[in-house]
C-alpha cells in the first residue's frame, strides 16, 4: 500500500472481515460506514458530533466541490480537512457517478466527460487526469479511480464497453495519481451483475495495483437480491489483503448482507437524508416519526438508543419539531440515525473478531421482524 497506509485484516467468520486501515490521519475501523459529507459538511451535523457517533472516515464528493466552492478555492484555503473542520480521513469519490446522476448535457468521450452544472448550467470537464488533479487539490486522503457507472438495468453488451472504458480510466488514473505518500488509490471493480466481467474487471485493476478496491455500480436501481448475488463472488475476485468497499450502500440490511459477503467499506446518504425527511432507523426497523401515532407519546424512539434524540427527547417532541419545520428536527433525526448505524458497524466488528457474527446477525434479523414499539 502507499506510503503510511496499512491494512491490518485482524480477524475473519465466514466471509465476514474486520480489520484496521492505518493511515497518517488516523485508524479507520473496518468494517467501516463513512457518512455523507456531499458539500463539506455532514448535513445537520457538527464534525465533532459526527466524530462522537463513532465515524472513523467521511466521504466528500468531488462533483460537488469542484462546481461549488470550487476545488482550487478549497487548496488556496488549506484543504478539505481544514475548510471543512474534520481532520481525520477523508475518501473523495471521483465526480464520476454524480457527472451521469446529476448533471445536464453531458458528452462522453474516450477522454472524459463534458458536461453542464446542475447548478447554473456552466461548462466543466471531468477525465481521469482533472479528477486526480480535484482529489489532490481537496487534500483527500483515499482517492478514487475516475469510471463510468452505467445504470441498471443495461444491455450486457452496454455494460461490458462501459466496464472496458473504465479500466482504461483506472489506469490513466494511476498514472496522474503518481506517487504521493499519505494518499491511498482505490481501484473500482465494474461490470453490473455479470461475473464474466467483474472478473475480467478484477484483474484488469489487479495487473495495474492499487491500494484499495471499489465494487461500483451496485446499488443503482438492481434490487437487494441480484445486488447480494454480486457480492456472492464479487469481492473475492479482490486481493484479499486490501481493503474492499462497496460504494453507495445502503440500508441496515444491506449493509450486513454486504459485510456478511466480505465488504469492508461503505457508505451511503440514506441515514443523514432520511433524518430530514422524518425517517428513524432502529434495531426495531423504521419509524416514521411524522405519523400522528407519535403525537401523545412519552417514550423515546429507541429506549436502548445513546444518543442525544433518545436519551433526552421523547416522540411526541420529535413528531412536533418534524411537523413544526423546525431545524433541531434534521439535527437530531440526523444524529440518531447515524448512531445507529455507527452502532451496527460496531456490533458487527466486535462479533466478527470473537466469531458470532452468524448469531449477531439472527439477533439483528430477529429484532427487525418484530417491528417498532405498538402505539400507547
Ligand atoms: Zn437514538
Amino acid at each position: 500500500m502507499a506510503e503510511g497506509f496499512a491494512f491490518d485484516l485482524q480477524a475473519t467468520d465466514g466471509r465476514a472481515r474486520t480489520g484496521v486501515i492505518r493511515t497518517p490521519r488516523g485508524e479507520i475501523r473496518t468494517p467501516a460506514f463513512m457518512p455523507v459529507g456531499t458539500a463539506g459538511t455532514v448535513k445537520a451535523m457538527l464534525p465533532g458530533s459526527v466524530r462522537e457517533t463513532g465515524a472513523d472516515v467521511l466521504l466528500g464528493n468531488t462533483y460537488h466541490l469542484m462546481l461549488r466552492p470550487g476545488a482550487e478555492r478549497i487548496d488556496r484555503l488549506g484543504g478539505l480537512h481544514r475548510f471543512m473542520n474534520w481532520d481525520r480521513p477523508i475518501l473523495t469519490d471521483s465526480g464520476g457517478f454524480q457527472v451521469m446522476s446529476l448533471a445536464e448535457l453531458r458528452k462522453l468521450t474516450e477522454d472524459g466527460v463534458t458536461f453542464r452544472s446542475h447548478i447554473d448550467g456552466s461548462k466543466h470537464a471531468l477525465s481521469p487526469e482533472r479528477s486526480m488533479e480535484i482529489q489532490r487539490l481537496l487534500g483527500s486522503d483515499i482517492v478514487m479511480c475516475f469510471d463510468e457507472c452505467p445504470a441498471l438495468p443495461a444491455e450486457e453488451a452496454q455494460v461490458a464497453e462501459s466496464m472496458r472504458l473504465s479500466m482504461r480510466w483506472a489506469a490513466r488514473s494511476k498514472e496522474a495519481f503518481g506517487d504521493r505518500p499519505g494518499h491511498a488509490l482505490f481501484g473500482i471493480q465494474q461490470g453490473g451483475v455479470t461475473r464474466d466481467l467483474r472478473a475480467e474487471s478484477a484483474e484488469a485493476l489487479t495487473a495495474v495495483g492499487f491500494d484499495g478496491y471499489a465494487i461500483g455500480g451496485l446499488a443503482v436501481g438492481e434490487g437487494q437480491a441480484a445486488m447480494f448475488g454480486v457480492l456472492d463472488y464479487a469481492p473475492e475476485m479482490l486481493p484479499r489483503d486490501r481493503p474492499r468497499y462497496l460504494m453507495g450502500v445502503g440500508k441496515p440490511d444491506d449493509i450486513v448482507g454486504a459485510v456478511a459477503r466480505g465488504v469492508d467499506m461503505m457508505d451511503c446518504v440514506l441515514p443523514t437524508r432520511s433524518g430530514r425527511t422524518g425517517q428513524a432507523f432502529t434495531r426495531r426497523g423504521v419509524v416514521n416519526i411524522k405519523n400522528a401515532r407519535h403525537q401523545d407519546d412519552p417514550r423515546p424512539l429507541d429506549e436502548d438508543c445513546a444518543c442525544p434524540a433518545c436519551r433526552a427527547y421523547c416522540r411526541a417532541y420529535l413528531h412536533h419539531v418534524f411537523r413544526s419545520q423546525e431545524i433541531i428536527s434534521s439535527m437530531l433525526l440526523t444524529w440518531h440515525n447515524l448512531h445507529y448505524f455507527q452502532e451496527i458497524m460496531a456490533g458487527m466488528r466486535a462479533a466478527i473478531a470473537d466469531g458470532r457474527f452468524e448469531a449477531w446477525q439472527s439477533q439483528f434479523h430477529a429484532q427487525r421482524q418484530e417491528g417498532d414499539i405498538p402505539p400507547l
